[in-house]
């Protein structure tokens, strides 16, 4: 039975008790789906999520609007990923696509987010390019004003969602300063003349994923969020939001890691007995167990730290994001392991969980930079 203790810790409330179990009892009907083809998975899990309700969190309603609720994105972030990682990718995707407009959005875009929380529309965050990733200020793509238009040129990668997004959140330079005081963002919708997939990207534990070609792409005044020159603040609220989410997923696969384990161990016989009496393989599990609680405190203090008000969690996010994935890269190569052969075969749950964890490490912050902020933070606040 997996150790779900961890609910009854201040952080929560009733209601997010109640999702937790409810969302794990969907996920044990409807996941993990096939994997074949993954934006055909994508799409399917987009519109099932979208049509149970579970996408609601992803971004603000408008009917009701009030702050986006991080403990929520993070739970069901933990328990989709626990099930299955393309189901979390899904569900991930949907809130950081559309979070420039939840948090910046004039009413008239806010109108996207029926349909992305409804799960008819798919949306995708496009922030890095070839040569500006970790350096985001370094950003070469141009929005130029063109009477009341805006004519954006470059390229964008490593965009999640890139081939199968109806709708792109895209930043570029507008040039109002140096730097990552010229920035702005803009909405794109995927069918707009001028954009194109260049290229589709393969990776370790494959998800949709795309390099885009902007030629000219014209799109009128009003597709600027928030004012110009606000691309990087835009940016980095959005981040603040999500990067917490992204310790949470880690934490799924952690966690799924550590369950496989603890049934494989008692199971398994070696030297004459269950493989959980030899005392080196307790050590792995003690290991295991520890950082993934570690991890849980960390990523649902930035949770809960957010949601109680706090403006900017920039040192809270970075420590949760930084500790869960680089610990649950641990845990699951313990876990693997721990499963001798089988922790490496094709197909194997822990061998996905090894393929899946990597890329958190890099994407929205690589863990490097995450130290970075954290020590600025810190000796800042000292
Ligand atoms: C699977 C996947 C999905 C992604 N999805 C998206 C998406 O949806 N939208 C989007 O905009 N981008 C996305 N990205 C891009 C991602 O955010 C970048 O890959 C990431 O920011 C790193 O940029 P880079 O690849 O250009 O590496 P670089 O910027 O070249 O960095 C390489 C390495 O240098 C080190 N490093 C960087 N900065 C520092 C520093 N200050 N100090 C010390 N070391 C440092 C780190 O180890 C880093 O991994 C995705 C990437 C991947 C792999």
């Amino acid at each position: 039975m997996p150790d779900r203790s961890f609910l009854n810790w201040p952080f929560f409330e009733d209601r997010h008790r109640t999702l937790a179990e409810e969302l794990d009892a969907w996920c044990g009907k409807n996941l993990p789906v096939a994997h074949d083809d993954v934006d055909a998975a994508c799409r399917e899990l987009v519109a099932k999520l979208g049509q149970d309700g579970w996408l609601k969190p992803t971004a603000l309603d408008t009917e009701s609007p009030g702050p986006l609720d991080v403990r929520t994105l993070c739970l069901t972030r933990e328990t989709l990923a626990r099930h299955d990682g393309l189901a979390d990718f899904a569900f991930a995707m949907q809130g950081l696509g559309t979070g420039a407009l939840s948090l910046f959005g004039t009413p008239e875009q806010q109108r996207w987010l029926a349909k992305t929380r409804a799960g008819k529309t798919i949306s995708a965050f496009a922030l890095s390019e070839p040569r500006s990733g970790s350096d985001v200020a370094n950003m070469e793509m141009t929005a130029t004003r063109d009477g009341d238009d805006y004519v954006l040129s470059g390229e964008k990668t490593w965009i999640s969602n890139g081939g199968i997004a109806d709708l792109y959140v895209v930043f570029a330079r507008t040039g109002e300063a140096p730097g990552a005081k010229g920035l702005s963002a803009f909405i794109v919708p995927a069918d707009t003349k001028g954009l194109t997939i260049a290229e589709r990207l393969e990776v370790i534990a494959p998800h949709p994923l795309a390099r885009l070609s902007f030629d000219n792409v014209r799109v009128p005044g009003s597709a600027l969020i928030g004012k110009p020159g606000d691309g990087f603040r835009i940016a980095m609220s959005v981040l603040d939001v999500f990067r917490s989410t992204v310790g949470a997923a880690a934490l799924g696969f952690a966690r799924r890691a550590l369950d496989e384990s603890i049934k494989r161990v008692a199971e398994r016989k070696l030297f004459g007995a269950a493989m959980g009496e030899l005392q080196m393989v307790q050590g792995h599990i003690a290991d295991m167990a520890l950082d993934v609680d570690a991890a849980a405190l960390l990523v649902y203090r930035a949770a809960w730290t957010k949601d109680m008000g706090a403006a900017r969690v920039t040192r809270e996010a970075a420590m949760a994001k930084l500790f869960a994935t680089d610990k649950a890269q641990e845990v699951i190569d313990k876990a693997v392991q721990l499963h001798g052969g089988d922790g490496v075969r094709k197909g194997h749950i822990v061998e996905s969980l090894y393929r899946e964890i990597r890329a958190l490490r890099i994407y929205e912050g690589a863990s490097d930079v995450q130290k970075v902020v954290i020590a600025r933070q810190v000796m800042g606040a000292a």
